[in-house]
C-alpha cells in the first residue's frame, strides 16, 4: 500500500526545492495531484494531509468521486481531452479545464456554465512535440486561439498546458518547457492576463520549475504506478 503521507511530503519537497535552486517562492508552484484510475479514499487520504487540487482525465470516473467526496471542499481539474457531449457536465463540476485546443469547445464550455458559479478557468494545450497521439494545437495556432477564448463571458484564460514528449536529458526538458513560457510571455505582451503555465509531472517537475512552471500535475509520485 503506498504511503500517499510521505510521498506527498517528499513532492512538496522536491518542488521547494527546485524552486530555491531558481530564485523562486515555492509557494508560486501549485501541486496539482493527479488521481486517475485512484480511489476516492485515496484523494481523501491526500485531502487530510493538505491537499486541495485534484486532477481528473475521465469524466465518469470523476463524477464517481465526485459524488462520495461531496462533503470535502476539493478544486476539481479536468485534465483530459473534451469532447463535445460532456462539455455541460464539465462546465457544472470543474473549477479548471486544462485541455482547451477547440474554440469550438470553449464556446459550449463558457455557454454552459452555470451563472452561480465563478467563471471556468481555462488552459489551452499546446502539443509542442507535434505528436499524432496527443491533443494540443501547434505553437503557431497559441495567439489566435487565446484571443478567442479570452473574449468568453463564463471562461477565465489562465494561461498554456503542455505533455511533452518524455526526455531523458533535463536540458532537453528545460528546452521544451522553455518553448511554452515564451508562448505564454507572447499572450501576456498583448494585454491577456494570463498568469499559469501547467506544466511538469512526476518525470519532470524539477526542468518545468526551472523555466517557470507554476502549476504541476503529479500523480505517480503520489498515488503511486497506475495498473
Ligand atoms: C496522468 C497525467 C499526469 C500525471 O502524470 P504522472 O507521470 O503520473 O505524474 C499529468 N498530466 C496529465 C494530463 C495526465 O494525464
Amino acid at each position: 500500500m503506498e504511503n500517499i503521507g510521505k510521498n506527498l511530503d517528499a513532492v512538496r519537497a522536491r518542488i521547494a526545492r527546485a524552486a530555491r535552486a531558481h530564485g523562486r517562492d515555492p509557494d508560486s508552484v501549485l501541486l496539482l495531484a493527479v488521481a486517475k484510475k485512484k480511489s476516492a479514499d485515496d484523494i481523501r487520504r491526500a485531502y487530510r494531509l493538505g491537499q486541495r487540487d485534484f486532477g481528473e482525465n475521465y469524466l465518469q470516473e470523476a463524477q464517481q468521486k465526485m459524488r462520495v467526496l461531496a462533503d470535502l471542499e476539493i478544486r476539481w481539474h479536468f485534465i483530459g481531452a473534451i469532447q463535445s457531449n460532456k462539455t455541460r457536465d464539465i462546465a457544472e463540476a470543474f473549477a479548471w479545464a486544462h485541455c482547451i485546443d477547440r474554440i469550438k469547445i470553449a464556446q459550449r464550455l463558457s455557454a454552459q456554465r452555470p451563472d452561480e458559479l465563478e467563471p471556468l478557468e481555462v488552459c489551452i494545450q499546446v502539443n509542442l512535440d507535434r505528436e499524432e497521439s496527443k491533443a494540443g494545437i501547434e505553437l503557431e495556432a497559441v495567439a489566435d486561439l487565446a484571443a478567442g477564448v479570452a473574449e468568453l463571458p463564463r471562461l477565465r484564460l489562465r494561461g498554456l498546458m503542455a505533455i511533452p514528449a518524455p526526455r531523458a536529458d533535463p536540458d532537453a526538458q528545460r528546452a521544451a518547457f522553455a518553448q511554452l513560457r515564451e508562448a505564454l510571455e507572447t499572450l501576456q505582451q498583448r494585454g491577456l492576463g494570463c498568469d499559469t503555465l501547467s506544466m511538469g509531472m512526476t518525470q519532470d517537475l524539477e526542468a518545468a520549475i526551472a523555466e517557470g512552471s507554476t502549476l504541476v500535475r503529479v500523480g505517480t509520485a503520489i498515488f503511486g504506478e497506475r495498473n
